[in-house]
């Protein structure tokens, strides 16, 4: 088993993390003995995916790292029911590569690069309220057992994609729950089995103003609450950067209408000739004209168009930081107040506020349906601060983190707040009173599972579910 020293760590983070060595299993087999060889060793192990949080990789851990594990197969039952196959080395960029060639598709989030980290964690996207979270796609799963070693499976897969000395799982209903949402912590995730959806087009249109007053800010995101949310139907996705641009405060707006490339019926429109809301009831400057583009070309046009808006300039050489909070809705002055304020108080001029419309049809699952718990939720709002990369480990980086971890602490307490968003809690004690509001309602059974599964906390570093 090699180490491949010359792969790129995202996170920054974990970059400063030095593990106690980087394995790269080529095999379940090779999977199987690090754990085993962690077990009698009593060492805390740590895996690679898409290398986005700053837990992939831990001080006095072994790292495992996933690449060799890139399989994918589509399996078409019919067009309407069909499953992928998924290995946990892929990237959310090669899983829509992949099936969209086969006209299908797999509810992704916004970046190409990201990993399993993200569907065994939830997996927010511009699909999220037509086709409901990542996690809530997946349908069996394949996993080495950090207790046992063993490989076990849940659910739906394949035989003939099973390893061969894998074993149905005791508790396979509980465990393929489980992974549904906090699927980072009972095992070595070998591959996961997505139910797909019929590859779809997107139609996106912009809008972006500025922001003269806190009154101004407030207002925008009432109008945000009011018009976008109450009525915008399941095909129809929007979201809002708040964002600093030339010394000024701007409000920006994506609409997105996805048409699913099947026959479907007509679908009522926000941006056509009788559309479902119009532009000027938000208060908002006329939005650019859409862009129509498919899986791939979307992961340019939300998120780049936002580093692009930022003074016109994007770099690689930045490092972030964010965590994400839901909220219900912004009747409650005080949270719009404590938004507006927070933007203000941005500590650089390229951190921003991210608000992803929830509700559709990932609002109608019910809490206790997977372990994510959280989904009477109107917006998902990620604080994120980014700094260049040679401030790092100055001051601005420091204060930078503690301007996300205020603002989501701040706004974690209010009312409105029904829940924080599991993904990349860690150690931090900053994240232990996040991950009390994380997983809804499903914390404590997810504590107990963790004790059966994981019983010496080798997986020591993934969302503490200890804060039950
Ligand atoms: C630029 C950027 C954009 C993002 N966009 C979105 C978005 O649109 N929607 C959204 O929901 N989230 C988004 N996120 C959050 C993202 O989902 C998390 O950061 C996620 O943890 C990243 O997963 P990864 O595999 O890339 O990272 P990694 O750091 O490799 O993994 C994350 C965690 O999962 C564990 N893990 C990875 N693979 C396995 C496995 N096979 N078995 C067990 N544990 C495993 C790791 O040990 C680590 O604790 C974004 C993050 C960034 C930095």
């Amino acid at each position: 088993m090699k180490t491949d020293s010359n792969r790129k760590i995202k996170n920054w983070e974990a970059r400063l993390h030095q593990p106690i060595a980087t394995v790269a299993p080529k095999k379940v087999r090779h999977l199987q003995e690090i754990v085993r060889w962690a077990s009698r060793n009593e060492t805390k192990l740590t895996v690679l995916g898409g290398s986005h949080s700053g837990h992939c990789l831990w001080r006095n851990a072994v790292a495992i790292d996933m690449s060799a594990f890139k399989q994918i197969h589509v399996k078409e039952t019919s067009y309407e029911d069909s499953l992928v196959f998924v290995e946990a080395g892929c990237t959310s960029g090669e899983i829509v590569r992949k099936t969209m060639a086969e006209g299908l598709t797999v509810p992704l989030g916004t970046r190409p690069s990201v990993g399993a980290g993200l569907w065994l964690q939830g997996g927010i996207g511009h699909l999220t309220r037509l086709y409901r979270l990542t996690c809530d796609s997946i349908v069996g799963v394949v996993l080495v057992s950090v207790d046992s070693g063993k490989i076990i499976f849940a659910g739906d897969v394949d035989k003939e994609l099973l390893p061969p000395d894998a074993v149905r799982a005791e508790n396979e209903d509980e465990l393929l729950w489980a992974v549904k949402g906090a699927g980072t912590n009972f095992g070595i995730v070998v591959s996961v089995v997505f139910r797909a959806y019929p590859a779809p087009t997107y139609k996106v249109k912009h809008t972006v103003d500025t922001s003269e007053t806190r009154e101004d800010t407030v207002r925008r995101l009432e109008h945000l609450n009011d018009v976008v949310a109450e009525r915008l139907g399941y095909h129809h996705s929007a979201e809002a950067y708040l964002f600093w641009s030339f010394g000024s405060m701007r409000f920006g707006v994506t609409f997105l209408e996805v048409s699913p490339t099947t026959a479907s019926p007509p679908l009522p429109t926000i941006f056509g000739p009788q559309p479902q809301i119009r532009i000027r009831q938000l208060h908002l400057s006329p939005p650019t004209s859409p862009n129509v583009v498919d899986g791939i070309g979307i992961f340019e046009k939300t998120y780049m168009r936002l580093r692009e808006m930022q003074d016109g300039h994007f770099s690689n050489e930045t490092c972030s930081f964010k965590r994400c909070v839901f909220l219900e809705n912004f009747d409650d002055p005080c949270t719009k107040q404590k938004l507006s304020e927070a933007f203000e108080k941005a500590p650089t001029p390229l951190s921003y506020l991210h608000l992803v419309l929830g509700g559709g049809k990932m609002g109608e699952v019910t809490a206790h349906t997977t372990s994510f718990g959280c989904r009477k939720w109107t917006f998902a709002c990620t604080i994120t601060a980014v700094w260049w990369a040679y401030e790092n480990g100055t001051v601005v980086m420091q204060n930078a983190i503690d301007w996300v971890y205020k603002v989501a602490t701040d706004l974690s307490s209010l009312n409105a707040c029904v829940g924080v968003y599991s993904a990349d809690l860690g150690p931090d004690p900053r994240d232990l009173p996040l991950a009390k509001k994380a997983f809804g309602p499903n914390l404590p059974r997810l504590a107990q599972l963790k004790k059966r599964m994981d019983p010496n906390n080798i997986l020591a570093f993934a969302c503490p579910l200890d804060a039950a």
